[in-house]
């Protein structure tokens, strides 16, 4: 038994080493992911950390395993939504926890879509909590870590030339849409209900072309139980729930990627005991 164990980090360990030593320079480090420049011209590899943080940098934690299945789970989704024509940076899955993907010049602006009420949008305007919109509402926020991700508008945007043109921002309105539309289903059909999510968009740096980048995880995502209400996502790390790796593997159970048996979380071994081996 604890041969097998040994046998299987052995493996591991190699295909971590082996995979490092495909990798480039790093590109870029944030706090859930690093990316390292790719084997060809205008690729990346996107290594995901086990790194969480909120609050903006406040709240800081490493939680085992949710490298591993934030990678198996925006695997998923972004094959699906490639599968559909809508255009992401995921290549392919290299490993447990890093992905290849096309490069992008990411715009400046994370997209909202929400569905449902909670979160930053309750506190700013003072609205229940759990209000069903009555359709899906698309906010923007300029991705600067010292300002705090600032809610800004459409203006803004074009203004300061964070997305140059008005009809790719419009382009990118769509696909917001789309995905949630996509998403929504996808969720709905296992018992989930998406609440709200955060989208990036870029442009690939070999041919311009107009592209998803980033993640979609239970860490950019809101992620309720239909029944329960029961929270499958980032706010068990925001909000103290705890159980949070249990979550995330409960949604990729759900969506079928890892199978019923499987735990991501680390193998424990206990203290070694002292064995009094009796002479005969
Ligand atoms: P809120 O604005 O309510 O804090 O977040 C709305 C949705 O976008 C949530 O699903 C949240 O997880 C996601 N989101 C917004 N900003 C960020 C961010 O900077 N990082 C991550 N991982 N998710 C974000």
């Amino acid at each position: 038994m604890t041969l097998t164990i040994t046998q299987k980090k052995l493996t591991l360990y190699i295909r971590e080493f082996l995979s490092r030593m495909n990798k480039g320079k790093k590109l870029y480090e944030g706090k859930a992911k690093i990316i390292y420049e790719g084997p060809e011209k205008g690729t990346g590899i996107q290594h995901f950390k086990d790194d969480a943080t909120a609050f903006n940098n406040l709240k800081k934690s490493t939680v085992e395993g949710k490298g591993v299945l934030n990678n198996r789970i925006s695997e998923h989704i972004l094959n699906n939504l490639n599968q559909i024509g809508v255009k992401t940076h995921l290549i392919k899955r290299l490993n447990m926890r890093e992905q290849l993907i096309k490069l992008c010049n990411i715009f400046p602006v994370e997209f909202i879509v929400r569905n449902i009420a909670t979160g930053s949008l309750t506190k700013r305007l003072g609205i229940a909590d759990g209000t069903v919109l009555s359709k899906p509402l698309i906010e923007f926020s300029y991705k600067n870590d010292d300002l705090g991700d600032p809610v800004i508008s459409r203006e803004h945007i074009l203004e300061f030339g964070w997305v140059k043109d008005p009809i790719t921002l419009d382009l990118i309105i769509e696909r917001c849409l789309r995905i949630n539309d996509f998403m929504q289903g996808m969720f709905r059909g296992v018992g989930i209900k998406l609440v709200d999510f955060k989208l990036e968009f870029g442009r690939s740096n070999i041919d311009n072309e107009l592209m998803l980048a980033d993640e979609i995880s239970p860490d950019t995502c809101r992620l309720w139980d239909v029944s329960s209400e029961k929270k499958l996502d980032k706010d068990r790390f925001r909000k103290d729930l705890g159980n949070i790796v249990q979550a995330y593997q409960e949604v990729a159970r759900r969506l079928g990627i890892i199978h019923e048996e499987s735990n991501i979380s680390s193998v424990k071994f206990g203290k070694p005991k002292a064995v009094n081996i009796k002479k005969k």
